[in-house]
């Protein structure tokens, strides 16, 4: 089966910051008790590595044994979770990317109330969420604005992983409601550029298999785009849930994976499908 790669896929610049930190620390922190506070990545093959590489994963700050190296996710914790941990006298290696410490510095530095545009529970909603000094309103969907009181101006902030579409959707909602706000949008471009990559497959492949794990916001919305623009598509976390009858009878067949998709699970795909 011929395989048409996404121009675009995989690793996202803030993942390979955060697990090149983890090769750093595992060199650096010999003999120390190490964890990563939270998922690294939404992506189970990367969470092995991690835990082959001596880090226990822990979600509470409580569940950490003082003294201890701390490596805190991608997608950032709240600021709470942050003093708890330095109260227990942990050494705490931040590998937040970037753009979401730019949110959550905004969220902290606001004078507005603030609107999050953003997916409720995803954990970097949660760590930014875990910043605000101000009233602030998570909005996923049209539906959320029925919350939020027109009689002041708001901040609005953005995931850095919100779909532009329903952005901008959001904020026409906005306005029509009369709903006064200044925007900072913190949409990361490595997203959008993975999904105008699914876009440029439209045409040229019937069926793309994202590769990603299901709990990656990132890779469902690949999928999403793909049917968004009349193609085919579903998630498998490996090869080995490529499955024959979904693809029986195509010629060619599109690859793409989220930002939290290791290069070698995506080689691995890609090759299972050229041997079909
Ligand atoms: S998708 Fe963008 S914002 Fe999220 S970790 Fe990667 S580079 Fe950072």
């Amino acid at each position: 089966m011929k395989v048409i790669k996404a121009e675009e896929m995989g690793f996202c610049i803030g993942v390979k910051r955060a697990f090149s930190m983890v090769e750093n620390v595992r060199a650096n922190y010999q003999g120390r008790k190490l964890y990563v506070y939270g998922d690294l990545a939404h992506n189970q093959s990367v969470m092995d590595r991690v835990a082959s590489y001596g880090f226990d994963t822990v979600y509470h700050a409580s569940d950490v044994e003082p003294g201890s190296v701390v490596l805190v996710r991608a997608h950032g914790i709240s600021d709470s979770e942050r003093k708890e941990l330095e109260a227990r006298g942990s050494e705490i290696i931040d590998a937040t990317c970037p753009l979401v410490l730019k949110n959550q510095d905004l969220m902290r530095s606001s004078e507005l109330d603030v609107i999050l545009f953003g997916i409720k529970g995803h954990s970097e909603t949660v760590a930014v969420e875990g910043a605000a000094r101000r009233k602030y309103y998570v909005v996923q969907d049209v539906s959320d604005l029925a919350e939020v009181p027109n009689d002041r101006k708001y901040r609005v902030i953005v995931q850095t992983t919100f779909e532009t579409r329903r952005y901008e959707m959001l904020l026409e909602e906005l306005d029509r409601r009369g709903i006064l706000y200044i925007v900072s949008n913190s949409i990361c471009m490595a997203s959008e550029r993975r999904r105008a990559s699914i876009r440029a497959m439209k045409g040229l492949v019937p069926y793309i298999y994202v590769i990603g794990d299901p709990r990656s916001a990132n890779s469902n919305a690949l999928v999403k785009e793909a049917f968004d623009n009349g193609i085919g598509s579903s998630l498998v976390e490996s090869a080995d849930d490529i499955r024959v009858e979904d693809i029986r009878g195509y010629e060619t067949i599109g690859v793409s994976a989220g930002s939290s998709t290791p290069d070698d699970v995506i080689d691995k795909a890609v090759r299972r499908l050229e041997e079909i």
